[in-house]
Order: C-alpha cells, then structure tokens, then sequence
C-alpha cells in the first residue's frame, strides 16, 4: 500500500512551465559556467518574475497544504522513525544540497516534524532537515527500491520503510541546519511570525504598518511581515475585514488591524481544518473545481456580484498580482 502525500494533483500537469524552466536552466548554466554573482542575480530575477505568474496559475502549495503534508508526514513516520540513511539522486534541487547532508542525518531519530512558514523541519538530536516543496514536491511513502526518475532524495528508515523526495520541476530546497541555528539560518531568519502565534495581533500589525505608504494587501503579503499569507489569502482576508485592499497600510486604524489579524487567522484554519483545499488547493481538469470555486467570496470573481451587497467584484493588478474587492464592502 502506497502512502501518498501531495500537496496539489494539478502540479503535475503545469499549463506553460516553460518560461520557469527556461529561467531555472539559467540557473545552473550560470551556476555551471561559475559567472560572475551579477548575472546569478539577474537569473534569479528572471526566474522569480516568471514564478510569480506561475503561483497565480497553479496555486502553488500555500501554508494549509504544507501544514497538512507536515501533518500527514508526521503521522506515516510515527513517535520512533529512525532514518537509517538518506540518498542524494542529484546534487541539487532549488539550490545545491549539503554534500554532507546524508552522513549528517544518518542513524537519527526523527523527535518531530515542524513548520516555519512553508519549511517543514524535521527534527533529529543532531539538527534539522529542512525541506520547502516548491511548486511541485511531495514526501511519500514508496516501496524498498522502488524509484520514479523524479524521486530526488530517499529516506531509507531502521523499520525497512522508504520515503521519496519527489519535484518533477525541482523548485523544492533541502537543507541541514546544525542544532540552534535554526533561527539564523538564511531562509529563516528574516521570516516574521506564524499567524496562529499570539505575537500576530491588531497591536503587532498596526504598529508595524505605521508611516508605510505600501498598499495593505502587498503589506500583508511581505514574510517579513506574517508569513503564509499568499496572493488568493490576502484579497480574501481583506474582504472578510472590509478593508480595501489599495488602501496605505499606514491608514488602517487599529481596529482595522484587529479585525485583519482576526481574518487572516480564521481563514487559514479554516482552510487547514479542510485539509489545505478550502483556498488554494486546485484540482485537475474536470475535477471538483465548483467545489473549490465556491469557496472564493472575491477572488477570481471579477464583474460578479458580491455576495454581500450584490455590487459587482473589482479587480485590478497590485504588486504584480491579481486583486479582488468589493467597492461597497472594502473601505
Ligand atoms: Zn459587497
């Protein structure tokens, strides 16, 4: 019996991956041909600016579905998974992988699976597994020597079980941290707090966004700032706030900020409660996208009516991402 854990049936089949992968080959051309840290950037640049149009096309994994594999991740390893050694299929994904990461995790206990805004961690005595999916990584149970050409890592475990590392475009990250550096590692450390934390508050949000000119909903989106709010949260949460999304961060009252606080929090929970689907989670062509659809008050709704005042949904583009609301209800 195959254990399966996938964030989204609908990365397999990406609708023009080109312009990432073209951008993901200059990477490692650059990386390759050891060019100068100017053009690594621009590579970068380049590739960020295409998978921001990607996230809104394929809905990459958002907080709630990485909290669900986290979950589910947890419970298939069980209270005393002991990984018996790790398999490097290829030196990369995203980026390069610690050369010593399997000598490292070899003969650890796995004590927890962790998240910090859409790392898992997974905890041994001897420090930290960190993984990020990308847009198309799952972890899952596969049978002993069983391998699909895109299972880049295996975990072998004591028990005789195997676990697959498995990205068709490797956008995923793997990555060792040694005891106590986790909160100065480098894709950690700028990260602000969880939003199911008590230190994401109105207090918090409103005291930050002082004097800041930036529209509330690119504001919110800023990890710096909360983590896991993604593009789809943002235009919900503002809504089931009232707050327009153009609005200066700095104009919110701090009722305002209570009420966003509120919002972004409920809405993830909601959407975690639902097994990460509520939101983000699309499903294949003539799949259960009416389900999914529903769900949406504003987002993708442009020109139909709101389901509050009836007053037809807004849309227009903000930070480079597409943006719903509602005139009457958002002030
Ligand atoms: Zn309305």
């Amino acid at each position: 019996m195959e254990h399966f854990i996938q964030t989204n049936a609908r990365c397999n089949s990406l609708p023009s991956p080109t312009k990432v992968d073209f951008a993901t080959e200059l990477i490692r051309t650059t990386q390759n041909l050891a060019l100068t840290a100017r053009s690594f950037r621009f590579a970068l640049d380049v590739k960020a600016a295409y998978q921001v149009v990607s996230e809104d096309e394929v809905g990459i994994p958002e907080l709630p579905e990485v909290e669900t594999v986290r979950r589910d991740l947890e419970a298939l390893l069980g209270p005393s998974a002991v990984i018996r050694r790790v398999r490097l299929m290829r030196p990369d994904l995203r980026f390069p992988i610690p050369p010593t990461l399997p000598r490292k995790v070899a003969r650890q206990r796995v004590l927890a699976v962790r998240r910090r805004a859409k790392y898992l961690l997974i905890e041994t005595p001897a420090g930290i597994l960190l993984s990020h999916l990308g847009m198309t990584g799952t972890w899952r149970e596969v049978r002993p020597g069983e391998r699909d050409r895109h299972d880049h890592v295996l975990l072998e475990l004591e028990d005789g079980r195997w676990f697959a590392y498995r990205d068709p475009r490797r956008f995923g990250i793997l990555d060792w941290i040694e005891p106590g550096m986790e909160s100065q590692h480098k894709l950690l450390r700028h990260l602000g707090p969880e939003p199911f934390t008590d230190t994401w508050n109105g207090e918090y949000l409103w005291r930050k966004s002082r004097r800041r000119l930036v529209a509330i909903k690119v504001f919110l989106m800023d990890q710096k700032i909360v983590v896991g709010v993604g593009n789809i949260y943002a235009s919900e949460a503002l809504f089931r706030a009232g707050i327009r999304p153009t609005r200066a961060a700095g104009r919110l009252t701090r009722a305002e900020c209570d009420r966003l606080t509120v919002a972004v929090r409920d809405l993830l929970k909601e959407s975690i409660l639902a097994g990460g689907s509520t939101i983000s989670d699309f499903h294949g062509a003539g799949g259960a996208d009416g389900d999914f659809q529903k769900t949406f008050r504003v987002y993708d709704r442009e020109g139909e009516p709101c389901l509050q005042c009836r007053a037809p949904i807004r849309a227009k583009t903000l930070g480079g991402r597409s943006t719903f609301w509602c005139s009457k209800c958002q002030r």
